[in-house]
């Protein structure tokens, strides 16, 4: 089956373009500070030698918060406003649990409970980018990290070592296509209030 990947790379390393406008491939995430990047890996690891599969690099570790596509050079703009008009707050995600979709291909790592200050601003950004007309996925928020892709089995039903993450601000990212998968760069980086 033809991935997004296999489409990025059918178009080449360049970014695409629409009527000439070279387009970015943005989303909305929580980015992890060094030491919660390091405690997720190890989380990975020890899922991989469970799960086999793919795992993802250690700097790519992220939670989608509202993912927009291909985006025109003025739209990223608006999409900055739009960031720094959000009024969060922060909040301590415990990543204390595991699970998979797609047959298991995907294992990830996500919260039994979501703070509500996350849920909140998840919903608060993605409510202003869809009046703001962005074509934005209608599913419920669901916090996770995605840790192996291509995964061969669900990973047991026992519970993960926890991951505490202070959650205290929010970023737009560009992904690239880079000879080893999808690049990420950090666009900008707002801050979240503490409660
Ligand atoms: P690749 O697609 O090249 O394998 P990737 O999935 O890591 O790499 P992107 O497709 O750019 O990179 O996705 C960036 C983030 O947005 C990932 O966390 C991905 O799971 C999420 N995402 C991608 N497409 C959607 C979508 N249609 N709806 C919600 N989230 C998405
Ligand atoms: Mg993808």
């Amino acid at each position: 089956m033809e991935t997004p990947s296999d489409r990025r790379r059918a178009v080449g390393v360049s970014p695409p373009r629409d009527q000439g406008i070279p387009q970015q491939r943005v989303f909305f995430a929580l980015w992890p500070r060094a030491e919660t990047q390091v405690a997720l890996h190890e989380c990975a690891v020890g899922l991989h030698a469970q799960c086999g599969g793919r795992l993802l690099r250690r700097e790519t570790l992220h939670v989608t918060l509202a993912f927009l596509g291909e985006q025109a050079p003025d739209r990223v703009e608006l999409l900055r406003r739009i960031a720094a008009g959000q009024v969060g707050k922060a909040s301590d995600l415990v990543l204390d649990h595991c699970g998979s979709w797609h047959e298991h291909r995907i294992v990830w790592t996500g919260p039994q409970r979501t703070p509500e200050q996350l849920v909140d601003l998840a919903q608060a950004l993605n409510a202003a980018l869809r009046a703001d007309g962005f074509a934005i996925d209608r599913r419920p928020f669901s916090a996770h990290v995605t840790l192996l892709r291509n995964a061969r089995r669900a990973p047991p039903p026992v519970s993960t070592k926890p991951v505490f993450w202070r959650v205290d601000s929010f970023v737009l990212v560009a992904s690239e296509l880079g000879r080893e998968g999808a690049r990420y760069r950090i666009i900008d980086r707002w801050p979240l209030a503490d409660a």
